[in-house]
């Protein structure tokens, strides 16, 4: 039975609240699950059930819940100075302690930071700072900025623009000009004749092909995740990122690796880029950065452009009221030495990612799934109907949508993007509860298979050859 103060919340939520990424009218429907604490990897609904977190909330917590030292952070930074800017001539201890520690763990060549509120407004400043630098190069015509197909990276307009989510770009256009998105290396989704090898070559080579298009001299940057978050924990091909480097290179084109899910530990380095040797000129931040305690982003910027913005650009009419916001900063800054301290970079790369790889792996034996696949801790289930073929549900089933729903009811996050199931869990996972997490994701899709056939709906079993396990 629902008690009562969630039944008043649920309803004061419909009456007034317009949630992010939402059908206002079915959840209004359906009612909102209320989140009211936290402890570790676990979050605690207004019903008192406990679910494991393993999304991080929005790929986000990384040191999980309940961390004092980020509270005492706040709290005594919030005593001393709660606010500041750092327009006209002015700074604050936090900020400029969290820009030094940060060039610090980035690549050699990337020192200076600049602060933004949100990963969405980092990659607002990225399209400014882009198009600046080839301005004052004396190459105003290098505008056009390359994209990837279901990429994520934000929800403002510059950000949905550089993004490649289709429906986003439906609404609300029309986008930022400028922007061209080439294929994505989704190999499960749309490689699977080819190698995956050759499939990342493939995807490489269409990046070629578009600045030919463009014409290079058109070209000012092109922009990426390591590995894409909310297309669905796409992993591209080992073949991908050198190929990619390579053509950015013949062409004396700026790289952007957005940073904001891979940065800060979660494929097993600081950064996505330093796991796959690659040398972005840009890193857009968020989300990790702060644990997702306070909201703070920011964009570090390598030598190259650093020093052309500071040696000729005289001023960069950009910035926001919270760029570098000290309580967010202290926290922040708090937060990394958290996870100096306690070699949570590590953990993820000789412990937990290892741990869930092979745990991970073992859900591929499911008759649901196509393909599980992980690097460092993300990770993603790709649902079938088919295990030989790699077919998918008929849409109108929304088996992804149902497979979440029942997580949720079984006590896991895991967040579904079509019929790809994602995880992202929180970086101080123990191995004990990845062996939980993988326990309760047999158990969903179990239950998700019950209830398909429940409708009636046929699951072919048969393994394909490449699947069989070994004797
Ligand atoms: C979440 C995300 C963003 C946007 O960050 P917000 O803080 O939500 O504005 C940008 N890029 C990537 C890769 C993301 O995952």
């Amino acid at each position: 039975m629902t008690p009562p103060d969630t039944a008043r919340l649920q309803q004061l939520d419909r009456d007034h609240h317009l949630h992010p990424f939402t059908d206002f009218k079915a959840l209004g429907e359906e009612g909102s699950r209320i989140i009211t604490s936290a402890e570790g990897i676990y979050i605690q609904d207004a019903d008192g059930n406990q679910i494991l977190d393993a999304m991080a909330g929005l790929w986000c917590v990384n040191l999980g819940y309940g961390r004092e030292e980020l509270v005492t952070a706040a709290a005594e930074q919030m005593q001393q100075l709660p606010y500041y800017n750092n327009f006209f001539k002015t700074t604050h201890p936090p900020a400029v302690e969290l820009a030094e520690t940060l060039c610090r763990l980035a690549p050699a060549h990337m020192n200076r930071v600049f602060f933004t509120g949100s990963g969405s407004e980092a990659n607002d400043t990225v399209l400014r700072m882009v198009r600046r630098y080839w301005a004052l190069k004396g190459k105003p015509e290098k505008q056009w900025i390359i994209g990837r197909e279901n990429a994520y990276h934000g929800s403002t307009v510059a950000g949905m623009s550089l993004g490649g989510m289709a429906p986003m770009h439906e609404q609300g256009g029309p986008c930022v000009p400028g922007i061209s998105h080439i294929r994505q290396p989704y190999w499960f989704g749309e490689g699977r004749e080819l190698s995956a090898e050759e499939f990342g070559k493939v995807c490489a080579a269409a990046l070629e092909t578009r600045i030919e298009e463009l014409g290079a001299d058109k070209v000012a940057a092109f922009i990426a995740e390591p590995v894409q978050g909310a297309g669905g924990a796409i992993i591209p091909p080992d073949s991908y990122w050198p190929a990619i480097k390579e053509v950015l290179a013949k062409y004396d084109i700026l790289l952007v690796a957005d940073e904001v899910i891979c940065g800060f530990g979660r494929l097993g380095e600081w950064f996505g880029s330093v796991h796959y040797g690659i040398e972005p000129d840009l890193m857009p931040i968020a989300k990790g950065l702060s644990s997702g305690y306070l909201p703070i982003g920011g964009v570090l910027v390598g030598d190259r452009v650093a020093s052309t913005l500071i040696d000729e650009g005289g001023e960069f009419y950009h910035g926001f009221t919270y760029s570098g916001h000290p309580t967010c900063a202290a926290v922040a800054l708090k937060n990394l030495q958290l996870m100096e301290q306690e070699g949570v970079v590590e953990h993820v790369r000789d412990v937990a990612g290892p741990h869930l790889a092979r745990r991970w792996k073992e859900l591929e034996q499911h008759p649901l799934i196509g393909e599980a696949r992980s690097l460092g801790l993300i990770g993603a289930l790709e649902i079938v109907a088919d295990k030989a073929s790699g077919k998918r549900f008929d849409k109108t089933l929304a088996v992804g949508n149902l497979c979440r729903d029942i997580c949720f009811e079984t006590g896991l996050v895991m967040r579904s993007v079509g019929d790809t199931m994602v995880i992202s869990p929180p970086l101080v996972i123990t191995t004990e509860q990845v062996d939980e997490l993988v326990r309760l994701a047999h158990a969903a899709l179990d239950e998700t298979m019950r209830r398909l056939e429940q409708q009636g709906v046929t699951v072919k079993t048969t393994t394909p050859s490449h699947m069989e396990t070994p004797a």
